[in-house]
């Protein structure tokens, strides 16, 4: 992970150049405008006090206030909230949102902490931010280890710093503080109409179209239900214990309802009534990847299809509903193979595209429809995967770069606005 922005900028210099986008461009988005470095103090139930290092990165603002997630995990650095930003910049402005790239991170374990110690970091967190972050500025929102209960702290903390409602500071709070219908289920509606674009667009049959999905969180639950529905048939699902096999597919909700009981797919496996409903065959996380089926899945983490497997990997379509599943080196064998690897800052952009119509609801006081919010959603990624599908076709060789070069464009146009070399010297 120590090179993890480091990849990204060189995948962005490579697709940018790629893209014909100005040296000057490129430029402005090889480091982050601003960070913030902090040590939260947090009072520990017996009470002694422990320091949490903690970051906010405002990557780019070109577009709009900066607007990314945080992120509690002992596996967060500077690096990686950089990395991270730097993609939420890409994806805002690849699905056309007024919004830059921002993203911000606790090194915590938070399975080690009470509810009230996770209580009392959240708002020390929103104590060290509070003159960073605002809903003119930048906007964070739940990413791995927080939800909505810890935005609806934060927001609370931010709005007794200001003393005054401004629940426009963050999104993804919980419906009764705020929060938006159809947030919860958004990053995998938004995945499950770029697949649906992407079956139209190459004449795939659902009905013969074989899915493993790696994940079975929020987001790969959710594409992996309405796929099912739509006639996709998933025939693999994983958690971080392991992975099942059926041949025939799953009944998605079935699996649901079983880990929701259980916490863990693992439930499935055991003898008994529940576990009847799910009959299947069991396979490490490694195995699921390198299944025969049409389209991969990976909804969990970064860095797991790698120049380690990326060789083995016999979908023709990867879905990249995680953030960063694909190396840059595991991308070039897949290009090489003409593997279609659908990407990260267009596929996963539903949860954002959610967030944004939260912080618009928010600031007309005037809360959507549950209808509202899934058409708006569904015409905002339909119309990201048309841009992405047609920049494919003329300009690039990859969906990966197609979706940097829609994006870049327009971040580009945003930068020239303000004046370029070409300009001032009287060149253009
Ligand atoms: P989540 O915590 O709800 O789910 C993650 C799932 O991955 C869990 O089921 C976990 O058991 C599983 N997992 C962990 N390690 C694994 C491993 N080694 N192998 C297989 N499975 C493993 O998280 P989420 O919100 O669904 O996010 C998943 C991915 O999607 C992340 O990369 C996240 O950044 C990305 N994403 C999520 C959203 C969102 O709104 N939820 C938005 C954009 C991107």
């Amino acid at each position: 992970m120590s090179n993890v922005f480091e990849d990204a900028v060189a995948r962005l210099r490579g697709l940018g150049k790629a893209a014909g986008i100005a040296a000057e461009v490129i430029d402005a988005l090889m480091q982050p405008k601003a960070t913030l470095s902090a040590s939260l103090p947090v009072r520990m139930d017996d009470g002694s006090t422990r320091y949490f290092p903690a970051f906010r990165c405002r990557y780019n603002d070109v577009l709009g206030p900066a607007k990314g997630g945080i992120r509690f995990h002992p596996g967060v650095s500077a690096a990686e909230v950089k990395a991270l930003a730097l993609w939420m910049t890409i994806k805002n402005a690849c699905v056309d949102l007024p919004y830059g790239g921002g993203k911000g991170g606790v090194i915590v374990d938070p399975k080690q902490l009470s509810r009230m110690e996770i209580e009392r970091l959240s708002r020390a967190y929103m104590r060290a931010m509070a003159d960073f972050v605002g809903p003119d500025t930048d906007i964070p929102a739940p990413d791995v280890y927080t939800n909505a209960r810890i935005m609806g702290w934060m927001a609370d903390e931010y709005q007794a710093i200001v003393r005054r409602k401004a629940p426009a500071v963050i999104t993804g709070k919980p419906l009764g503080l705020g929060g938006s219908k159809g947030r919860s289920e958004a990053t995998g509606r938004g995945a499950f109409h770029v697949v649906e674009q992407y079956a139209e667009h190459t004449g795939l049959d659902r009905k013969s179209t074989t899915v493993a999905l790696q994940g079975f969180g929020n987001a790969g639950y959710h594409v992996a239900r309405l796929m099912q529905q739509a006639g996709y048939r998933i025939v693999a699902i994983s958690d971080s214990k392991g992975a099942i096999y059926k041949q025939d597919g799953f009944d998605v909700e079935s699996v649901y309802k079983v880990k929701q009981e259980s916490r863990q797919l693992k439930g499935v496996y055991c003898e008994g009534s529940v576990c009847e409903i799910v009959d299947h065959e069991t396979l490490t996380n490694a195995e699921l990847l390198e299944l025969e089926v049409d389209i991969l899945v990976p909804a969990a983490l970064e860095d797991v299809i790698t120049e380690k497997n990326a060789g083995a990997i016999k979908a023709k379509t990867i879905l990249e509903v995680a953030n960063g599943p694909t190396t840059l080196a595991a991308e070039q064998i897949l290009a090489e193979r003409e593997v279609d690897v659908l990407p990260d800052v267009l596929v996963n952009a539903g949860g954002v595209t959610v967030s944004y119509f939260e912080w618009v609801q928010n600031r007309q006081g005037y809360p959507w429809t549950l209808e509202t919010v899934r058409e708006r959603l569904e015409a905002q990624m339909e119309s990201a995967f048309c841009a992405v599908a047609e920049a494919r076709e003329t300009d690039a060789s990859t969906w990966r770069a197609a979706a940097y070069s829609v994006a870049l464009r327009r971040i580009a146009a945003g930068i020239e606005m303000q004046g370029t070399r070409e300009y001032f010297s009287g060149d253009n």
